[in-house]
């Protein structure tokens, strides 16, 4: 599997990343790059570009020059800079994978002129992950020369690969280039943060587009939501959803059937081709979005009746948007009305299994529910449990 992938499994996402595989429900990649403010980086991107500009076509400066300007290093500069961004989104597991992957991703699938050269020697990476092994450096020499007759291109490739990926650890690999010409390098890094300030200013834009898609589409409580999904999907003005029709023929499929699993993954180099997909997804699955009423952010809900957010709304307490909700008293008349609706419409239900099929829904087991949510309701009418808890904590159980 290439990295950067996500897979779906009915209403569960995948993402294959290096190193593992993350979890969610569908819907989450979306709601994460909504979520996420990338001004803060785009700042630092413009920042960054302003420096290393000045490094511009400077020439007969070798690799071993740069390094001994450590603050204006231009390698250095855009390896500090990716790792920059990496921090910034720690916070962003579901998103961190796949922006992280996809800035190491870039050597791999924009530089088709190195593709090739790298496919013709296609060890060359762990030749290179072989001289950053301080241990190996004895055997190096060998490495180098092999990595000089594959031609400068290889060369800077790989370096900055390392550099942006394990940086600042990864310094010391730049060992035995020290007289390399410089200038190649310095051009590839400071493309790599045009390149990051571009998709940067992308995610920016498909925010804002994201929720009008989703807005047309697939809000619950949206001005088309008594429409099909399909004529909602057929009301997106065609302008913007051909802009990311277009972009999804760049979507990559891949199928992977081993003994142990079989399923189909999705990659791409875009992380907004990759979210619209997602997207699609949500549509022909029928998973629906709602805007949380306490904070207005677009939210998975769990069940008819969610109204809530589980995001973070109060740091100091950790409460919810949810949590909140259920305390304050507004929302009280409506939760309680609604937990009551829910908690006869199941008692009932259950009644009749029992009724109907005795051996498989014993009439202790239902006493035993029924005063267990009762208690739950009680929590609700008191404001010590949402809406959303209840339905999840009162579901009928299956048949034995
Ligand atoms: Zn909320």
């Amino acid at each position: 599997m290439q990295f950067n992938a996500l897979r779906f499994e009915g209403k569960t996402e995948y993402i294959e990343y290096e190193g593992g595989t993350a979890e969610a429900d569908v819907g989450q990649l979306i709601l994460s790059l909504l979520d996420a403010d990338f001004h803060p980086m785009l700042q630092l991107a413009k920042e960054t570009e302003r420096k290393l500009s000045a490094c511009c076509g400077t020439e007969g400066i070798t690799i071993g020059d740069r390094m001994q300007e450590l603050e204006t290093c231009p390698y250095y500069t855009a390896a500090a800079f990716s790792s920059a961004v990496k921090d910034y989104f720690k916070n962003n597991p579901h998103l961190l994978h796949l922006f992280a992957e996809q800035r190491v991703d870039y050597f791999r699938y924009s530089f088709d002129a190195e593709q090739e050269k790298l496919s013709y020697e296609g060890d060359v990476f762990d030749i290179v992950s072989d001289i950053a092994q301080e241990e190996n450096w004895h055997y190096a020499d060998w490495r180098i020369n092999k990595l000089r007759e594959l031609g400068d291109l290889c060369i800077r490739a790989n370096i900055l690969q390392k550099l942006i990926k394990e940086y600042p650890c990864y310094k010391k690999s730049l060992y035995g280039f020290e007289d390399v010409e410089d200038n190649t390098l310095s051009a590839l890094a400071i493309r790599f943060v045009a390149d990051v300030r571009w998709q940067l200013e992308q995610l920016i834009t498909f925010q804002e587009e994201i929720e009008t898609l989703l807005a047309y589409a697939l809000d619950a409580n949206g001005n088309l939501s008594e429409l099909s999904v399909g004529q909602r999907y057929s009301s997106i003005p065609r302008t913007l959803i051909n802009k990311y029709e277009n972009a999804h023929s760049q979507l990559i499929v891949q199928s992977r059937i081993t003994e142990g699993t079989a399923y189909i993954g999705y990659h791409s180099e875009n992380l907004c081709t990759l979210a619209f997909f997602e997207f699609k997804y949500m549509c022909v699955n029928d998973i629906h979005v709602r805007r949380c009423a306490r904070c207005e952010r677009y939210f998975l809900p769990f069940s008819k009746i969610s109204r809530y957010c589980d995001r973070l709304a109060d740091l100091n307490t950790k409460k919810t948007c949810k949590d909140i909700a259920a305390m304050e008293k507004y929302s009280d008349k409506i939760s309680q009305n609604e937990a009551l609706a829910l908690y006869r419409k199941r008692a009932n239900a259950y009644q009749m299994r029992c009724r109907r099929a005795p051996s498989c829904y014993s009439h202790e087991d239902y006493e035993a529910w029924k005063e267990r949510a009762r208690g739950l309701l009680e929590q609700v009418n008191r404001g010590e449990l949402s809406p959303e808890d209840f339905d999840m904590e009162t579901q009928i159980p299956d048949a034995k």
